[in-house]
């Protein structure tokens, strides 16, 4: 595949260049000190209390004593701290299903000193080859494709990564530009504001179930915006959208289209978005696509059937979070758009000897070496693999929710299960589950074994049957949420 020469002929040249040694380097040995830390949150209720949640459990920093450095007293109760960090780390990925992150399983292979036994989803993975760089400050500020005065950069893993993704969205290395984000929520800012910058008078249309970030930019950007209602599978409903195109029909369109919904998993049908633009007499000029793929982007284009995402229909951008699916350990996204609008966002920076283009400044450097690192070990066939298991899996989750009686759904292009929402919140928060409403979702990723679902849903049905035992209580019905025939609740089962 064209791909893999490429991504092989790459590695070559940076190992010829950087004679890379796999050697990781050795972790300082841990001094066990006693040491008041507690990092477990019992409460039952948690209230959300704006600059209060956190200080109960906050590590204080403290002056050095004058004395420290020849007792080493600081740096014992230091390496303690991180030390029981890292064990409530690898505790809580243990137990972790509610979130769609994939990265902490990942990251705990960085560290030589664990039995990589304990944790099967690394053995074939492991970024220890990259432990030799993390004490550079690496720093992409400004433009990927036009160096600046920083020296200590990661350029060629930035466009590398990106030319990847240019080609799986199929456009043209010539015809692109993109960056690497530092999540999914600053490619959804710069999608938004490219089409904000293409059609300055543009109203903005997103379904409900869009991210919370796209509110959040109509509202920075101060923007009009206009929710799309949606369908019971999470899905852009076309026959609302039309409706309101329809009565704002003076103004051009800049469109949100979901590549995976956050909670129920849902993807937009892209092209009916088209149709319905084109049907109601907005021509290709009048309207502006971004394409939130955070959670499934890169999960799609390995699904039969999935509406496929590419340049080569009227799109604008794309972004994807690269710590979700991909399985970069540390929050980054990539974000690709048509070379032909960025000139209208960019302005050149004196300072900076480069081009600004970008939401942040300063850009995160070893973001791109950990992606470019994790393209190339999984490949496309890799990623296929883990988009089948993924599915497969999450089917598994949902028939034997239902066989236990649990209201479920999945949608057809999904890995994100959604069920009935636990009674116990101490259960939810020991499972890590987001919850909104009466309904709780799993992401199924790639670290989630068969075995892991079959903990949580063997301590799942043990607690289902105290908390409904007297028939007191009765399960939610979450027929609002899921359609009637994925309820198990006492009137649509
Ligand atoms: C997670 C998510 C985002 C935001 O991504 P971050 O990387 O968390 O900033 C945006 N859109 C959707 C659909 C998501 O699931």
């Amino acid at each position: 595949m064209e791909v893999e020469a490429l991504a092989n002929g790459f590695s070559k040249l940076v190992e010829e260049e950087l004679k890379v040694e796999v050697e990781a380097e050795p972790l300082p040995p841990v001094v066990e000190v006693e040491v008041e830390v507690e990092v477990e949150v019992e409460a039952e209720e948690r209230e959300i209390v704006l600059g209060k949640n956190v200080h109960t459990t906050s590590l204080e920093v403290t002056e050095p004593e004058a004395n420290d450095e020849d007792t080493g007293d600081k740096d014992a109760y230091m390496a303690s701290v991180l030390a029981r960090y890292r064990k409530t780390l690898t505790d809580r990925t243990k137990h972790h299903l509610g979130m769609h992150s994939f990265s902490l399983s990942l990251s705990l292979s960085l560290s030589p000193s664990l039995p990589p036994s304990s944790y099967p989803y690394n053995l074939d993975f492991d970024y220890g080859a990259l432990g030799q760089l993390q004490h550079f400050s690496i720093n992409n500020l400004g433009d990927p494709f036009i160096e600046s005065n920083y020296g200590v950069h990661s350029r060629q893993f930035e466009v590398g990564v990106l030319d990847w993704f240019a080609r799986l969205w199929e456009i043209e290395k010539d015809q692109y530009w993109g960056y690497i984000t530092n999540c999914g929520t600053e490619g959804n800012l710069h999608g938004i504001l490219v089409g904000r910058e293409v059609f300055p008078d543009g109203i903005l249309y997103a379904s409900r179930e869009s991210h919370y970030s796209v509110f959040k930019a109509a509202r920075m950007y101060r923007m009009d915006c206009v929710k799309i209602d949606c369908l019971v599978s999470g899905e852009i409903d076309c026959a609302d959208f039309k409706l309101k195109l329809l009565s704002n029909k003076d103004k051009p369109a800049i469109i949100n289209v979901n590549i995976g919904t956050t909670v129920k998993g849902a993807v937009d049908d892209l092209d009916l978005v088209i149709q319905t633009l084109e049907e109601t007499g907005f021509t290709h000029d009048r309207f502006y696509i971004h394409c939130d793929g955070a959670l499934f982007g890169l999960m799609m284009p390995f699904v039969k059937r999935a509406p496929k995402v590419s340049f080569k229909k009227p799109i604008g951008s794309v972004s994807v979070s690269g710590h979700k699916f991909v399985g970069c350990p540390m929050p980054c996204g990539v974000q690709i758009t048509r070379m032909e609008h960025i000139n209208v966002l960019s302005r050149n920076v004196e300072y900076l000897a480069s081009r600004d283009a970008t939401i942040m400044g300063s850009r995160n450097g070893h973001a791109p070496i950990f992606l470019w690192y994790t393209l190339n070990r999984k490949g496309y066939k890799g990623f296929q693999k883990e988009v089948q298991k993924c599915l497969r899996n999450a089917h598994y989750l949902k028939d034997r929710l239902r066989d236990a009686g649990i209201g479920a759904m999945l949608n057809e292009l999904s890995s994100t299960v959604v069920f009935e929402r636990p009674l116990d919140e101490g259960f939810v928060r020991r499972w890590q589950l987001a919850c909104q409403g009466n309904i709780a979702h799993v992401v199924v990723m790639p670290n989630v074994t068969v075995d892991k679902l079959d903990d949580f849903l063997n301590e799942l049905i043990e607690k289902r049957s105290t908390w409904y035992q007297d028939g007191k209580v009765q399960p939610p019905c979450i027929a609002a949420d899921v359609g009637s025939e994925n309820c198990a609740c006492a009137l649509h089962r």
